[in-house]
């Protein structure tokens, strides 16, 4: 499972596929090294987001660390894409961690980066959406500092900005939706989460890693008086091109999270929002754009 090698290398098979071609990469390549960014500093270790979709989601400055890396301990989440934008003498290292797979432990994560930085290697980590986002790039960090090196984040588009944008459901909408509330479905029995607590706060909640856990999620919020008619959504593959969206409601939720057998990540959306994303896509799939803005003064168009 964990892998050790140099490029060429044939990648994991499991990560997410590579869309772009040999001659867009090597522009791209191009591009960003001319860009003439703040840069990072090569005597640390930069702990990387790479968004949670395919290489559009993923940051300058992620891209600039990638290119200037001579090893990369990267995770399950990173795609293709993003990993062949490392010079071919780079290192790849595959260190993810899979659910319910053999996976790499933290302690072989952290261990890793520190024989790579005494071996005087530029070394970064890169992790799918932010760091910090259920990343544990934090732990990473201070397991560094402890040993006396110095790292920096940089931050990447977390699953919950990145999936609710390419679904086209918005995290917030004025009188349906005060606040967002990322939240762990990890271990999320009725004793780890205040339910209730999420529930008054008029927040979309966002679960990571809940789809295994749905029926406790759906458990846990109808006991703490959310309506069966809640409506969720489970975003799989978010912002890749084989991404998949399900719509539903807390009472059903359960039995709609066991029918989604596609491969990937899914990340579960709860609130009324993703009744407002559902009107939008209703509303545009019913639109003659040309014909409407022909049509209409401008006022009434968009007024
Ligand atoms: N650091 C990551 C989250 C890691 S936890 C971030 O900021 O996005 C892993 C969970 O993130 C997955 O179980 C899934 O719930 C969610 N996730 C990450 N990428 C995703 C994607 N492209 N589509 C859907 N869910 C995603």
């Amino acid at each position: 499972m964990l892998n050790s090698t140099k490029k060429p290398v044939q990648l994991d098979n499991n990560l997410p596929q590579q869309c772009l071609s040999k001659e867009q990469l090597s522009t791209l390549n191009e591009t960003i090294a001319m860009q003439n960014a703040v840069g990072f500093d090569e005597n640390r270790i930069a702990i990387v987001g790479a968004g949670c979709g395919d290489i559009d989601l993923l940051t300058i400055k992620a891209a600039r660390a990638i290119i200037g890396a001579q090893a990369i301990v990267y995770d399950n989440l990173v795609s293709r894409d993003i990993l062949q934008l490392a010079t071919d003498d780079c290192e790849l290292h595959y260190m993810g961690k899979r659910y319910e797979e053999p996976s790499a432990t933290q302690e072989q994560i952290n261990l890793k980066l520190l024989q790579l930085n005494q071996q005087g290697k530029v070394v970064i980590r890169l992790k799918g959406g932010d760091p910090n986002v259920f990343g544990r790039g934090a732990e990473e960090a201070l397991f560094l500092a402890q040993h006396g090196i110095k790292s920096e984040f940089i931050a990447g588009v977390t699953a919950a900005l990145g999936c609710a944008a390419s679904a086209g459901i918005p995290l917030t909408h004025r009188k349906v939706s005060r606040s967002v509330t990322f939240v762990t479905g990890h271990n999320c029995d009725d004793s780890a989460v205040e339910w209730g607590g999420l529930l008054a706060s008029k927040s979309t909640l966002v679960f990571y890693m809940g789809k295994e856990r749905a029926a406790d999620i759906a458990h846990g919020l109808l006991k703490a008086g959310a309506k069966l008619s809640l409506p969720v959504a489970f975003i799989s593959n978010g912002g890749r091109n084989n991404q998949q969206v399900t719509t539903t409601t807390i009472k059903d939720m359960v039995d709609a999270a066991k029918a989604i057998t596609v491969d990937g990540p899914t990340l579960l959306m709860v609130g009324e929002v993703v009744a407002i994303g559902q009107e939008l896509a209703d509303c545009m799939s019913s639109l003659d754009f040309g014909q409407m803005v022909n049509n209409l003064p401008l006022e009434h168009a968009y007024g």
